[in-house]
């Protein structure tokens, strides 16, 4: 037998469980569906935590405690991974996820009582390799579908694939045993027996330390969306612009704004006409009221390969990939004429808005700066022209 104390590996794979939960008790998610994960981890590690109570049991009942505790264990194991499946957004309908947690806790508990400590390490092999592998397979296709692959998740699956090894081997060699049966219920070879049982001390300290890079990790994500984002409308904010629409020109822009290389791009920059009066006579608020409806009416009129933006007050910016200059017009004409027939269905009734549009075009030694500039002189003019109309560059051979 292995020099290492197992019940010493459960022991800390306990208090490892309690760190965990402290761990993930810091941690704050404005999102339901990082929430509903918390809870599913604090769970867990409550289960998990359960190993210290089978510390502390007299030599004599510990073998008991462990059948008991191994049915706990599973069960937290199991909500770990339906954790995971929560935290990357895969539904689980509720029924199913707590039928399959408490059906595998369950069959580890009658076969602890009904069979022998054979037949129990079987069950336990197969259970535990179940739930390993099972996560294994879901996560790895999960991070095969993801656009963007960060550190937290493959670090999960770095952790979920060395639990699966450890537990496929258990099941082979516990298949092969020929006993005596340690009472610690690890059956493996000495040379894996160490190993396994530091693993278990430390899966929940892996598993909080991957959660929390992950979570952490949605979060900056969120950050970074939000700081992009119009507040009031929901569409890019001025900076958000800068950032998108300079990749856009570059041809960077993955996805539908991917610019084809024989295509330009066209800035679209519009302003509500006299949307002072309707702040002056209806207030702030309807007047915000009248700009989301404005950038719901240009969002529905605007193909996903167009930029929009909330460039100041009630200005706004469209970049936008077209053939000709010809495209350009009739996209801002198509803007300015559904703004025209669908008037704002405000608090205070029914309020017709136009706006006034100057189109430029990028070419590829100008700046995005210079653009909206040139975009910005003819909207001026078409301000001065008598509004509710669009007025587009010249496009340079
Ligand atoms: P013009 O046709 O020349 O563009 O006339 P205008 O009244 O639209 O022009 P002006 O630039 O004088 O007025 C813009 C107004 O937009 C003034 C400002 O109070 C209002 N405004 C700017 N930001 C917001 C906002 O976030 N919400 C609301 N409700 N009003 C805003
Ligand atoms: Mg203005
Ligand atoms: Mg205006």
């Amino acid at each position: 037998m292995a020099s290492i104390d197992v019940f010493t590996c459960y022991t800390l794979a306990g208090a490892g469980s309690l760190f965990g939960l402290g761990l993930i008790s810091l941690v704050r998610a404005e999102s339901p569906r990082v929430r509903r994960a918390l809870w599913l981890y604090r769970l867990a590690f409550l289960c998990l935590a359960g190993f210290l109570w089978v510390g502390t049991l007299p030599v004599a009942q510990r073998a008991q405690g462990m059948h008991a505790m191994i049915g706990v264990a599973a069960i937290g194991a199991s909500l770990l991974a339906w954790g995971f499946r929560q935290l990357n957004g895969q539904r689980t309908p509720p029924v199913l996820g707590v039928a399959l947690t408490l059906g595998l806790g369950s069959v580890l508990w009658w076969a602890g009582a009904a069979t022998s400590d054979a037949t129990f390490a079987v069950v336990e092999a197969s259970v535990m390799s179940f739930i390993a592998v099972g996560t294994l397979i879901d996560q790895g296709v999960l991070l095969r579908r993801a656009t963007v692959r960060r550190g937290g998740e493959l670090a999960l699956l770095l952790v979920a694939g060395l639990f699966s090894l450890d537990w496929v081997l258990i099941l082979w060699h516990t298949l092969h045993w020929v006993g005596p049966y340690p009472d610690h219920l690890l059956f493996a070879p000495d040379w894996l027996l160490p190993a396994s049982a530091v693993g278990v001390g430390l899966l929940p300290l892996s598993v909080a330390s991957v959660v929390f890079a992950i979570v952490n990790d949605r979060l900056n994500q969120q950050l970074r969306e939000r700081a992009l984002r119009d507040d009031l409308t929901g569409t890019l904010s001025r900076r958000g612009l800068r950032e998108h629409g300079e990749r856009m020109l570059a041809g960077q822009l993955a996805g539908p704004s991917a610019v084809r290389r024989d295509t330009g791009i066209a800035a679209l920059m519009m302003d509500v006409d006299h949307f002072k009066a309707i702040n002056d006579r209806h207030g702030h608020q309807v007047g915000d009221e009248v700009l989301r409806h404005l950038s719901g009416v240009m969002t529905e009129h605007l193909r996903d390969d167009a930029l929009l933006a909330r460039y100041g007050g009630e200005e706004f910016t469209v970049l936008l990939p077209v053939r000709s200059r010809h495209d350009a017009e009739t996209v801002a004409e198509r803007l300015r004429q559904a703004i025209e027939a669908q008037p704002c269905d405000s608090r205070v009734g029914r309020i017709r808005v136009t706006v006034s549009i100057g189109v430029a075009f990028h070419q590829t030694a100008h700046s995005l700066d210079e653009v909206l500039s040139r975009a910005d002189t003819r909207l001026y003019e078409a301000k001065q022209a008598g509004r509710n109309r669009v007025i587009c560059e010249p496009l340079a051979a």
